[in-house]
């Protein structure tokens, strides 16, 4: 690996010389620029594409199997097989195959060639419709959290229809993409798009259910919306190269704090440097003809991050997409020279990166609007809102430690509880109009007379007219934030599949709507005032779920402890949120709810434990790894430049001014020696555990501080080194130079 100093010299050359890389040609065959909706989807081919393509019969029928889940005949699969591999085919495509979401944060494909051959062995493109629908890759070489040993290699990859097929790009060459659940030989579930699709379904059920008792019955079934801002920073590629804990772990293990941060507020929102410019362009381009809605982009908080945001989408959709834009994210980088890095804490000191999942829940066949968490004109009137509102509220109260779980990584567990992110503690902000409604609702006293929307606000410039504001105030502290018509779900990390807290979201609240229900069918039963009833519940619940509402600073300390007196939850470090996974309350919802068995809950408990066992001991042994071979050899080496010196200036009679500082690095030289051992020893007993969550626990506590102790000493002798000794490229260079 290039690390020694003369490199890191000639890396702030090539990163502070390189020149924005030209955009895509936008244009078309006369030169005309190219508007966004016309090449928007190109690479898509959703259920609109193929109606176009089916006659009216086909289509028919697969609407039937999408909606009523029939099943799909052999010979309309043939003729699907055919207009995809026509499309697909006619684009370039040569090869195809079933792209999935292992339980890996990550997505996965096996290519196969379209290559086939006629009765007369002549070669031709063709898809088959066995191929379509269904595919087996080897189970056991993706984590089941042992629910598929490694001589139980059977499981399926299965095409889901609702999802659009896409063809991606590589250089020159292009494949179709089939978007598939993957299940294990007994039917588990082995990937994170099952059971999102599981709890969509779920929470549809029970929602339609409430929707019909509401009087709506209209209403066929209930769809959860999803669109998740994806924070991310951008690096130059040379620095990337230099550091091992970049390449092997996503952020930096040391690196002293340089002088200036994100403190001047000067990055966010700044005007886009063109370099940036340009690679954001061909990111959306790629992103656009895949017809995945990337809508907004800015620079964030701290220096060198951005955002992304899309329109929101179903969840489903919604999930893939962001699984794209993280990969062309990525993919269009390298050819910036640039590095992404979508680690939720890469540098110390600086705001981390999250992934703000909002969600809402939507009616089809609703005649009243679709979004089921909007309040409209006046709330307090509002029963299905209200209704919906607190069924929410229920399900994030009884199931806070779940969704802690839902986002506990390694990487979380350093954004969490740190300055900038959401706390460890879940509560739901809910800002202060929706707030003074329920404390009416609640008190039983009568409305007051403040308007909750639209407010206008007068600027007071005459030529500036009056401006509406939003009914909530933004709170950046709360971790599950109500901003308008929806949640905003703002711990979850920035490299997360949101696949799998989504899920669990869905059926937290699955779950609360089911007690909503319960309680109305209960008052129903003694009135015919549907109205009142709804009242009741609601009151009822607003009580009851008071302990989890919280408009307060969520990065205070009186939080903690308020939050203590209010019974919630805070796990602080993964393994004991995790736990939370198991827990008898998940288990029984979601065995009761029908989302999946609780061998499959286990399953992902084990899958979740055992990849943060991996990461942290990763982690570990690269920061020894450095201490190794880049820390103290370089110390060391400067160390004997400062002595050697010392030495001359005493052999000529002078004073050594070297000698403050050659005692200062030696001391913290010692020091580094005994934190490394006391680290490797922490290590060998953590890995001694034969119990994962032993291990698991080993790494949040005593691998973890000796690692913060390493750190702090690296980062004291990063301070004192001189620029030509230190072998890694400083957070001065890395976060400014681009
Ligand atoms: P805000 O400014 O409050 O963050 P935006 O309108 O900018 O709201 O939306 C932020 C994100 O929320 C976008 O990705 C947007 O598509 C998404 N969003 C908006 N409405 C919904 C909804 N009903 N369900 C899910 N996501 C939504
Ligand atoms: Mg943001």
């Amino acid at each position: 690996m290039p690390t020694s100093p003369t490199n890191r010299a000639a890396a702030v050359k090539e990163a502070s010389s390189r020149a924005p890389r030209a955009s895509k040609a936008t244009v078309n065959a006369n030169g005309q620029p190219l508007k966004v909706s016309d090449y928007f989807g190109e690479h898509a081919f959703g259920l609109r594409e193929l109606r176009a393509k089916l006659n009216a019969d086909d289509w028919r029928m697969l609407e039937n199997v999408i909606e009523h889940g029939e099943p799909l005949s052999p010979s309309l699969a043939t003729r699907i097989a055919g207009v995809v591999k026509d499309w697909a085919v006619g684009r370039g495509a040569t090869h195809f195959t079933h792209w999935f979401q292992p339980q890996t944060e990550w997505t996965a494909e096996k290519h196969d060639s379209f290559l086939s051959f006629d009765d007369n062995r002549k070669p031709i493109d063709a898809l088959s419709a066995s191929f379509l629908m269904q595919s087996e890759p080897d189970a056991s070489s993706f984590p089941s959290g042992g629910l598929r040993a490694t001589h139980e290699a059977r499981g399926y990859t299965i095409w889901d229809p609702t999802s659009p097929l896409f063809i991606m790009e590589s250089g020159a060459t292009k494949y179709l993409c089939i978007p598939s659940v993957f299940i294990g030989y007994n039917g588990e579930f082995l990937d994170e798009r099952g059971p999102l699709l599981k709890s969509v379904q779920t929470l549809s059920e029970k929602a339609t259910k409430l929707l019909h008792l509401l009087g709506e019955t209209g209403v066929s079934k209930v769809v959860t919306t999803l669109g998740p801002e994806q924070e991310y920073f951008a690096i130059d590629r040379a620095w990337y190269l230099q550091r091992p804990d970049l390449m092997m772990t996503g952020r930096t293990l040391m690196g002293a704090r340089p002088p200036k941060g994100q403190q001047l507020e000067d990055h966010y929102f700044g005007s886009i440097p063109e370099r940036m410019q340009a690679f954001m362009s061909e990111v959306e381009y790629e992103l656009y003809r895949l017809g995945v809605p990337v809508k907004t982009r800015h620079n964030e908080v701290a220096p060198a991050q951005y955002e992304a945001a899309p329109v929101f989408e179903e969840a489903d959709v919604a999930s893939d997409h962001n699984q794209l834009t993280m990969s062309i994210l990525r993919r269009v980088a390298k050819k910036h020279d640039f590095e992404i890095l979508l680690h939720e804490k890469p540098f110390a000191g600086i705001n981390g990166s999250g992934k703000h999942c909002n969600w809402s829940m939507a009616a089809k066949g609703s005649k009243q609007g679709a979004n089921l968490l909007e309040p409209g004109e006046n709330p307090r009137e509002n029963v299905r809102f209200l209704l919906f509102l607190m069924a929410t509220l229920k399900g994030v109260h009884k199931h806070a430690g779940l969704l802690r779980a839902g986002i506990a990584s390694a990487g979380n567990d350093h954004r969490l509880g740190a300055n900038e992110a959401p706390p460890a503690i879940i509560s739901a902000f809910l800002g202060q109009a929706l707030s003074r409604v329920l404390d009416e609702i609640e008190s039983g006293g009568p409305a007051s007379n403040h308007p909750v929307a639209p407010y206008m606000v007068k600027v007071g410039i005459l030529h500036l007219p009056d401006f509406t504001k939003d009914t909530t105030d933004r709170n950046r502290t709360s971790p599950f934030a109500f901003t308008g018509n929806k949640f905003e779900f703002r711990a979850v990390g920035g490299s997360a599949s949101t696949a799998f807290p989504v899920m669990l979201l869905n059926v937290a609240v699955a779950d609360g709507i089911v007690d909503v229900t319960r309680r109305l069918e209960a008052e129903l039963a003694a009135t015919n005032d549907v109205k009142a009833a709804c009242m009741n519940v609601v009151r009822a619940l607003v009580k009851e779920t008071r302990a989890v509402r919280f408009e307060g600073n969520g990065y205070s300390e009186e939080w903690v402890y308020e939050a203590e007196k209010r019974g919630l939850p805070n796990l602080r470090r993964t393994p004991e949120a995790l736990a939370q996974l198991v827990s008898e309350t998940t288990i029984e919802a979601f065995t009761r709810l029908g989302v999946l068995s609780e061998s499959d809950v286990n399953a992902r408990y084990h899958v979740r434990l055992e990849a943060y066992i991996k990461r942290m001991n990763i982690e570990a042994r690269t920061m020894l790894q450095m201490v190794e071979t880049m820390v103290l050899p370089s110390g060391f080496a400067y160390l004997k430049e400062l002595t050697d010196g010392i030495a001359s200036a005493k052999a000529a009679g002078m004073v050594a001014p070297q000698a403050e500082i050659a005692s200062k690095i030696g001391a913290i030289l010692m020091d580094i020696q005994a934190k490394r051992t006391a680290l490797a020893t922490a290590l060998a007993k953590t890995e001694a555990h034969a119990e994962a969550a032993e291990q698991a626990n080993g790494f949040a506590t005593v691998v973890s501080t000796a690692m913060d102790e390493t750190r702090s000493l690296c980062d004291a002798l990063e301070n004192e080194m001189s620029d030509s000794h230190w072998p890694l490229p400083r957070y001065r260079e890395i976060l400014f130079i681009s």
